[in-house]
């Protein structure tokens, strides 16, 4: 038998002596040191007892050693669990106790608030921090390294990858062999992923974006990555010359657009940039196109279903839009009252099958039941459109979707009117509280740069093209929006911010 995933990410890195892994510094990791790191972290989590489908909690800084901690977990069949490193000690109590792991491994520096965490659960505790020094580092130097990888099929966990729960507590998507690898070929093909690319990678690896898609997609193409612990405008100007393909987040592709030195010069030999993790204003993918002659190529996916759509790498790369569904993904539309198809080009639910799809939740069976049918279709929870070419543009979230009066209301319709009007920068649209409508749709707008966008006159130009209770009730002007480390807009966090716009909060 053998173990899927490490036969296709792991094992080949032993033969090569090629750079596999760049610092910003320069420094290099070869593929033969990556795949000794692996082996050894693989020989402590043995050492540590850790057996094939034991759950490891790890909150670690992004490093080499942190992604070799990620492959050893492939190769010894230990459950992978990233934890966002902003997470405080009490939410990762939450996630050492719901998971139910055998090992937790923090930052040296946090152990005095994690340690007594993992003794409360029952988990043993080690530690892993930026530079890859830490107890669980010692261990690996001293442990016998594994020779083998453990035997695993395709339907054996790899990871526990716990969504980011804006409502109620985060669910921990089971995420099998196959899910993971088989989207990962996907990807390699659908974007050309050769041998002889070397990835940007400035994404953070607690994430499906930069763990699986980046990480798996460029370990599985035999190609290289420059290995950044997070994203800065100005160093990633400096060493994309290095580079031939970029992934990210929207806010990394405006941040770079805000640096005059990021042009079509600078740009010129790159293959590929791509964007994913929250929408990309199509205003961003012609400004890109304008400055650097590159369209960004936009997908779309989640934790729970790895990558769904994808603009083509050869054909129309249409902005606004998160592309057709990959090879070997099935995607419909569907009224989510009935579950029923909607007509073509009439928003409802994004459903998705295929070998991509999560396991369910970790123990929570009924949750599960709830969004993923019986036929294998998961109910992503997002609202779209497909088009006649099967093109699908995200309209928003279910959970967005503001009903006012017992109207429905999109808040991506108003948002993009927002978008085009001047001086406006981008928007966000909420429903919150109101006394008569149950919900009010409530604008929040952020300025161009030196622009001072006037709500009245805001609201004027929205009247002109959208029904009476489409309009917004109030047009707030805001610096920014809150956004979380993935790009995401946090509407939670203005729907609470503006709770009591029409009704008083109580005493
Ligand atoms: P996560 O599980 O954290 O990756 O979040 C997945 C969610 O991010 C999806 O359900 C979408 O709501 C959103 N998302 C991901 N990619 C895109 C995209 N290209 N455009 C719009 N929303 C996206």
């Amino acid at each position: 038998m053998t173990n899927p995933l490490h036969d296709a990410l792991v094992a080949p890195l032993a033969d090569r002596a090629a750079p596999v892994l760049t610092d910003a510094g320069g420094a290099t990791l070869t593929g033969a040191a990556l795949h000794a790191a692996t082996m050894a972290f693989a020989g402590a989590l043995d050492d540590l007892g850790l057996r094939p489908g034991d759950r490891m909690a790890v909150q670690a800084d992004k490093s080499p050693a942190a992604l070799a901690l990620y492959l050893a977990a492939l190769t010894t069949g230990v459950v992978f669990l990233p934890l966002n490193t902003a997470y405080t000690a009490d939410e990762v109590a939450y996630f050492v106790e719901n998971a139910g792991a055998a090992l937790m491994v923090g930052d040296p520096a946090k152990a005095a608030a994690l340690a007594p965490i993992a003794a409360r659960f029952g988990a043993r505790f080690e530690t892993l921090d930026g530079a890859g020094q830490g107890t669980l580092a010692t261990a690996a130097g001293t442990a016998a390294p594994r020779t083998a990888a453990t035997p695993r099929g395709p339907a054996d966990l790899a990871a526990i990858l716990y969504t980011s729960g804006t409502t109620g507590r985060s669910k921990g998507a089971m995420l099998t062999q196959s899910n993971l690898l088989s989207n990962a070929q996907v990807l390699v093909r659908a974007w050309r992923f050769t041998a002889a690319d070397v990835l940007l990678h400035a994404l953070p690896i607690f994430h499906t974006h930069g763990l699986f898609v980046a990480t798996n997609v460029s370990l599985l193409s035999g190609g290289a990555m420059i290995f950044l612990p997070g994203f800065k405008a100005g160093q990633v100007i400096d060493l994309l010359p290095g580079a031939t393909a970029m992934m990210g987040v929207p806010t990394f592709y405006t941040r770079l657009l805000d640096e005059p030195r990021f042009d079509r010069a600078l740009t010129a030999h790159m293959r590929l940039f791509t964007s994913g993790s929250a929408p990309l204003l199509a205003e961003t993918h012609v400004r890109f196109e304008d400055r650097t002659g590159h369209r960004i190529l936009e997908r779309y996916g989640m934790t729970e279903t790895n990558m769904t759509t994808s603009n083509p790498y050869d054909g129309e790369r249409r902005a606004g839009t998160v592309g057709p569904a990959l090879p070997g993904v099935e995607l419909k539309i569907t009224d989510p009252a009935t579950g029923a198809p909607v007509p073509r080009g009439e928003p409802g639910m994004i459903e998705v099958r295929g070998p991509n799809v999560f396991a369910g939740y970790w123990q929570m069976p009924e949750k599960t039941a709830e969004e993923l049918r019986p036929d294998g279709f998961f109910l992503t929870g997002d609202i779209g459109t497909e088009d006649a070419e099967g093109y699908v543009t995200i309209v928003g979230r279910q959970k967005d979707l503001v009903i006012t009066g017992g109207f429905n209301v999109y808040p991506k319709e108003i948002e993009l009117l927002l978008d085009e009007q001047p001086g406006v920068l981008e928007s966000a649209v909420v429903g919150v509280p109101h006394p008569d409508f149950g919900e009010a749709v409530v604008a929040v707008v952020v300025p161009a740069p030196g622009a001072r966008p006037d709500p009245a006159a805001l609201a004027a130009a929205l009247a002109v093209s959208l029904a009476k209770f489409k309009q917004p009730k109030h047009i707030a002007i805001l610096p920014e929006l809150p956004r979380n480390t993935m790009g995401k807009v946090q509407k939670a966090l203005l729907r609470r911010d503006l709770a009591h716009l029409f009704v008083p909060a109580k005493a």
